[in-house]
């Protein structure tokens, strides 16, 4: 295809002026978004255009946490993918102040090495780390001061399997040094709270610093300046490769765009391949503000964001919208998809779509479940890699939602 795409334009730069201006119209163009459209247009290339790009955003840039290199390496991949078929596309810039940790010892409880891993964005323990009493707090653990009943770190348990990195610290003060533990620790760790051991820690971080905060937007201008506006994140955690969160839904967001390029849509269309959800939607908010600025936030009619769309075949839709959990149920029936969409009350507003709730837009926060065993556990774990993500969930993710897309489209 690109061999095709070379031959035309060679062929175009050989015409004359006037031929060569008439073949600029829109014609032209729509005639380049339709070989686009291709790209997608039939499973088996689906397939084929996943696997090349989990290879090139996953197995071979690895973790791509928001202010990294590696990060800005997987923004300009997404960048041109979306030029391949979406005539506008903008890398949306900005700052941020970034710290990440740098180095962490495992926790150490009566001897025994435990896996922990420590927060982003935290703070790290004292240079000859922290050691006192270990105790239970809420869901979690803390080490406490002997002598003053002190916290001086607290670790969150992970439900789904081993360590991954430390969040939240419920009510305690931020400048507590957090990590994260395995589930498969918590009968040890509630021995040693009984027999009172002693446990040892330790963590360093880097110093603060401005780092680029880049999403990546592709449009495409429909006859109305309605808009329906697709948002998955980029970034990962920064241990991990992120295949399944967030990588696979990336890919299946551009395969929507492809797709959509070889149409023409009532709405306009935008595509959002986000930075910083990782770190408080940082991204997302971003560019929501920017939309606020320039008086267009109220365009979007409709907002869909998609978190791990491949933990299983049966999407978990988030909305406050009846009639969108509706259609996304026909849409299984009429395509006669075989999985069990799940459905819950909780807003569409959640994540990286909240910044956008000023539109006042209809919102569908799309996640997913059913391969739990097999997916759940390497969540936030750098075992997610390019061969935990099962292909038949990116299928159906991107059966269903081109056609909501169409069917909102007309609406
Ligand atoms: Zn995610």
């Amino acid at each position: 295809m690109e061999g095709n795409k070379k031959l035309q334009r060679a062929e175009f730069i050989k015409m004359s002026g006037g031929l060569a201006f008439l073949m600029l119209s829109s014609k032209w163009l729509f005639a380049e978004n339709i070989q686009a459209a291709d790209l997608v247009n039939t499973a088996q290339k689906r397939q084929e255009y996943t696997t090349s790009l989990l290879k090139k955003l996953v197995t071979d840039i690895g973790p791509k946490p928001s202010g990294s290199k590696a990060y800005a390496k997987a923004a300009k991949v997404v960048f041109q993918e979306m030029k391949r078929s979406l005539p506008d596309v903008n890398y949306d810039k900005y700052e941020f102040d970034n710290w990440d940790p740098i180095s962490s010892s495992n926790l150490i409880v009566g001897g025994q090495h435990i896996e922990a891993i420590p927060q982003k964005r935290g703070v790290g323990t004292t240079a000859d780390g922290v050691q006192g009493i270990i105790a239970k707090s809420g869901n979690g653990f803390v080490i406490l001061d002997e002598q003053n009943a002190t916290i001086l770190a607290y670790f969150s348990v992970n439900q789904y399997g081993k360590a991954i990195a430390g969040s939240g610290s419920g009510n305690l003060s931020i400048s507590v040094p957090v990590f994260g533990i395995g589930k498969q620790d918590i009968p040890l760790l509630e021995r040693s709270v009984k027999n009172k051991q002693q446990a040892w820690i330790k963590s360093e971080y880097h110093p603060v610093y401005k780092a680029p905060g880049i999403n990546v937007i592709g449009q495409i201008k429909g006859k109305s300046k309605k808009e329906i506006l697709v948002i998955a994140h980029l970034d990962t955690i920064f241990n991990t490769p992120g295949a399944n969160d967030n990588t696979s839904s990336v890919i299946v967001m551009l395969m929507l765009a492809h797709a959509a390029s070889g149409r023409e849509n009532k709405h306009t269309l935008t595509f959002i391949a986000s930075d910083s959800e990782e770190y408080v939607y940082e991204g997302a908010y971003h560019y929501a503000e920017g939309r606020i600025a320039d008086h267009t936030i109220k365009d979007i009619r409709h907002v869909i964001n998609f978190d791990s769309l491949t933990y299983g075949p049966n999407l978990w839709i988030s909305s406050k919208n009846q009639d969108v959990k509706d259609l996304i149920h026909k849409i299984h029936k009429d395509l006669n998809i075989d999985a069990k969409p799940i459905f819950d009350e909780s807003d569409g507003y959640v994540m990286d779509s909240l910044p956008f709730k000023p539109s006042g837009a209809k919102a569908l926060h799309a996640n997913s479940r059913g391969y739990d065993e097999k997916t759940l556990p390497v969540y936030h774990r750098p075992d997610d890699t390019a061969d935990k993500v099962p292909l038949d969930c990116v299928e159906i993710s991107f059966l269903v939602f081109d056609e909501y897309i169409r069917r909102i489209d007309v609406q």
